[in-house]
This record gives structure tokens, sequence and C-alpha cells, in this order.
């Protein structure tokens, strides 16, 4: 029986791109899903197509900036399953701009979204995988979590931040047999590159993200992390189209 069969994986992001391809991916393999995104109308279409293919998801509305909601999030999962084996801390968004442009209001969503939504994910998730000694934790960082370009101050600031969290998550529930992954993926297409509000920039994005491969890449090691025996901590992964420099 695949490993993954009957464990309860929470997903933000749910409602596209790298969050919907997972949902998709661990659905067939036998997880029951709870999906969690803003757009009620996406996670629904996403249930139903789940369901249709016989899998199990069940979908909660949800802001990944609201603490509360967060909490109630890993409620509805614990209440409806039982128990949550996995949360996979995806949401996230990358509205690039140089610092001299001061977009202070995408500056403080970012950090909000990509930081303080994976902190509120984990605190969420951490009492009850803390109760059980078992669990599994995976934060979506990115290259730019390991590197840095022009207009990626801010973005690269929050996924370099998941990466460290990640780590410290690590150092601190290892001896709790809570496993972490970061998954850092290159272009993938997705509506991501759809929040970069200057004209300029978003064609030149858009440009490079011609080479983009698609989520289902990053899906299956999602789901290649989750199915290793639990004495076995895929700890970090970097995902990148073969043909991308950076
Ligand atoms: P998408 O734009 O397709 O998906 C982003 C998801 O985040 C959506 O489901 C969106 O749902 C959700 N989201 C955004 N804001 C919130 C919020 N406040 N509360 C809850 N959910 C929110 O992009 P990707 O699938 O590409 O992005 C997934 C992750 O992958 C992100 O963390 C991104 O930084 C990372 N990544 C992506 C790369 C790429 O090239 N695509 C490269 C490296 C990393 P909704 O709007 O319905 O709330």
């Amino acid at each position: 029986m695949s490993t993954i069969q009957d464990k309860v994986v929470i997903i933000t992001g749910a409602s596209s791109g790298i969050g919907e391809a997972a949902a998709k991916e661990l659905a067939s393999k036998g997880a029951k899903l709870v999906l969690a995104a803003r757009r009620e109308d996406r996670l629904h279409k996403l249930q139903e197509e789940i369901e249709r293919n016989g899998g199990k998801a069940i979908y909660k509305v949800t802001d990944v900036t609201s603490h509360d909601q967060m909490e109630e999030l890993a409620e509805y999962a614990l209440k409806e399953f039982g128990k949550i084996d996995v949360m996979v801390n995806n949401a996230g968004l990358m509205p690039l701009s140089p610092l001299h442009e001061k977009k202070i209001k995408e500056w403080d969503t970012m950090i909000d979204v990509n930081i303080k939504g994976v902190l509120y994910g984990i605190g969420a998730v951490l009492p009850s995988m803390r109760e059980r000694k078992e669990g599994h934790i995976i934060n979506v960082s990115s290259v730019a979590g390991h590197l840095i370009g022009p207009a990626g101050s801010v973005y690269s600031a929050t996924k370099f931040a998941v990466r460290a969290i990640t780590e410290g998550l690590r150092k601190e529930e290892y001896a709790n047999n809570i496993r972490t992954t970061i998954i850092s993926p290159g272009a993938i297409a997705t509506e991501l590159p759809e929040t970069i509000s200057g004209s300029e920039l978003k064609s030149a994005i858009d440009d490079f993200y011609k080479i983009a491969i698609p989520a289902e890449s990053i899906a299956r090691h999602i789901v290649f992390a989750i199915e290793q025996p639990s004495d076995v901590a895929i700890n970090e992964m970097i995902i990148r189209p073969t043909n991308q420099e950076l």
C-alpha cells in the first residue's frame, strides 16, 4: 500500500498552480485533502474534480494572512479527518519591483502571505503533530530563496525567510518525529507572474517564463517527499527547468 494512502494533507494555495497540481496528484494516491485558498469557486471545482476521480477532498476558504483562519483550518481538518499528517504551506505571491518604486503595499502583502502565512500554518498544525509525535511540514520557497536579483529583493527576502524558518523548525522538531521539507522551484508555469504590477517588468518575466515547466513537476516532488518511509526526511529540494540558468 502507498505510504500516502489515507494521509491527511492540508494544502494552502490549492486554488491554482502548484497547490492545485499537488492536490490532484496526492488525491490520486489516496490522500485525504484539505484544500485552502481564498477563491471558493476554484476550490469547489477542484474538490468536485477530485471526488469525480474517486479521491477524497474537503475545502475551507482561508486567507493565510489571518492567524485565526489558519487555526480554524487546522481545527476543521482535525474535526473532519481526526489528524493532520502533512501541512503544505504553498500559498504565495511574487509582485516583483525595484525598491525605489516604493510599492509598500506589495512589500507588505508579500511579507504577510509568504512569511507570516507560513508561520501561521506551522503554528496551526504543530500542537497536534507534537502530541502524536508524527507529522510532516512542507514549505514552498523558491530558487529566489537561494539567489537575489534586481526587483526581487523583497520576494527573495520572504523566500530566504521560508528556508530559515523551515531549518529552525527542523532543529526544534526532529526529535518529535516531525519531518520538514523545503521545496525551491525554478520557473513553473502558473499564475504567479500575474501579481507583477509593472508592465515592463511583467513582460520581461513573461519572456523568462517561456522556459517554465508544468506545475506537475513540483507536485511529483511533493509526493516524493511525503511517500518516503517515516524515518527518511527529504529536507530540501531545488527543482528547475533543465534550461534555466539562474
Ligand atoms: P499561483 O499564483 O498559481 O498560486 C498561488 C496560490 O496562492 C493561489 O492558490 C492563491 O489562491 C494562493 N494565495 C495567494 N494569496 C493568498 C492568501 N492571502 N491566502 C490564501 N491563499 C493565497 O502560483 P504558484 O502555484 O506558482 O505558487 C505557489 C508557490 O510556489 C508560491 O509560494 C510561490 O512563491 C512558489 N514558487 C513558484 C514559482 C513559479 O515559477 N511558479 C517559482 C518558485 C516558487 P487565492 O488567490 O485563491 O487565495
